[in-house]
């Protein structure tokens, strides 16, 4: 079980997690991967982030 480092609720479901697609608004990485945050939804700070497509099928070497 993960609870918010914050507030201590208990991130239990897919519901207490709020996931925000940060677009590369950065632009330091000129790739079309997708990060993202996970972030409590009680209080809103980020509990963890990903990258979306970055394991897609384009294997080709
Ligand atoms: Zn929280």
């Amino acid at each position: 079980m993960v609870h918010c480092p914050d507030c201590e609720t208990s991130l239990e479901t897919a519901d207490d997690i709020e996931f925000v697609e940060v677009d590369s608004a950065t632009g330091f990485i000129k790739a079309s991967k997708r990060s993202y945050t996970a972030n409590c939804a009680a209080c809103g700070v980020t509990i963890g982030s990903g990258v979306a497509g970055a394991k897609s099928n384009g294997g080709a070497a």
